[in-house]
């Protein structure tokens, strides 16, 4: 794969260094059968260093999940060749079924159908807790 030359595909760009990882994984993206390129510690100007991910396919991605994991990566989508559209990435509100609560007798712990929900609670610090227990959720 020529991570270069992606026709039709998502290049998520500027990931602190070290959340790419992360971000692959709560995304899926180990399961997609389409080229998916991880480049860690690339120097950025604007960041000392960072991750970027860039995949070789016309997916849909969370948008929640990249705003959870760094509010402050950029996608960009690729069509044809040509960047079609920028996404601005906010942090959500809620999270829904992509962290799960690490406390043992919360009621997500027993109950296997109820969603996961992580609702932010502090914008600065990025804390999220679950809906249910208000048990923090682990830092990244
Ligand atoms: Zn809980």
């Amino acid at each position: 794969m020529n991570v270069d030359s992606i026709r039709d595909g998502i290049v998520i760009d500027h990931i602190a260094a070290g959340c790419g990882m992360k971000l692959y994984r709560l995304l899926g993206l180990e399961s997609l059968e389409a080229p998916v390129a991880m480049i860690t510690n690339v120097v950025s100007r604007k960041l000392g260093r960072k991750d970027i991910i860039k995949i070789d396919a016309a997916i849909d991605v969370d948008l929640d999940i990249i705003g959870y994991v760094d509010p402050g990566a950029t996608v960009n989508i690729i069509r044809n060749g040509e960047l079609k559209e920028k996404k601005r990435i906010e942090m959500p509100e809620r999270l829904i079924n992509v962290i799960h609560c690490k406390n043992p007798r919360c009621i997500t712990s027993c109950e296997q159908e109820l969603d996961h929900i992580f609702c932010l609670t502090d914008r600065e610090t990025k804390e999220y807790r679950c809906a249910y227990c208000e048990t923090k959720a682990s830092i990244l």
